[in-house]
């Protein structure tokens, strides 16, 4: 399975953001980004002039760090956003936020998204009763994520630590029994990323 293996902080200093790759350390003053808060590489504090395509493809590739979506993945989103009714680049991050490992992020069980990718990967939960190890797996209204393995320690430790992270209010995380229901895919104004997605629709309707 493909994925991204260069240096992560890296990746939100080039897009002068926070993405919250690395869990923990990504609300410490460990942070890259909050110690240095440049562009990487040599000539990443050099001004320079951002063409129309270059604030499009900013935004595309801002998004696909943010989620953890390689390019291929990620244009199939788009099509399938496309496809839908209603607007293209709010459809585009509903999808993205109803990826499975999203879903255990934003629940609070995993520090990260990459994190809520491998112990999706490890078959540690369930949905709807049946185990599913597939990050990318599309959830919809009224499906209930549950933990499958109670003795991970690692889920636990997240959860306590996660305790002062929002719940979004599109989902009823059960933390007694470690049970998260998706009662409906968010609006726009629900989703705390700071992207114009509109950019993103123009760059791969080109
Ligand atoms: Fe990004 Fe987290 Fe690294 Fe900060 S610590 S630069 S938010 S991945």
């Amino acid at each position: 399975m493909a994925r991204y293996t260069g240096a992560v902080c890296r990746q939100c200093r080039r897009e002068g953001q926070k993405l919250f790759l690395k869990g923990e350390r990504c609300y410490s003053d460990k942070c890259a980004l909050t110690r240095r808060s440049f562009a990487p590489g040599q000539h990443g504090q050099a001004r320079k002039k951002v063409s129309e395509y270059g604030v499009q493809l900013r935004a595309k590739q801002k998004a696909k760090k943010y989620y953890g979506v390689l390019e291929s993945q990620f244009r199939k989103y788009y099509e399938m956003a496309n496809r839908k009714a209603g607007i293209t680049g709010e459809n585009l991050l509903r999808i993205l936020e109803s990826r499975m490992d999203n879903i255990v992020y934003r629940a609070g069980f995993a520090m990260s998204r990459a994190e809520a990718r491998q112990l999706v990967l490890h078959r540690h939960f369930t949905v709807n009763g049946k185990t599913v190890n597939i990050p990318s797996y599309l959830l919809k209204e009224g499906d209930v994520v549950e933990l499958r393995t109670r003795d991970c320690e690692k889920i636990k430790d997240s959860m306590e630590k996660n305790s002062g992270r929002p719940t979004p209010v599109w989902m009823t995380v059960d933390k007694d029994n470690y049970k998260a229901q998706i009662d409906r895919l968010p609006a726009r104004s629900e989703i705390d990323f700071d992207v114009a997605e509109h950019l993103i629709v123009e760059l791969y309707s080109k």
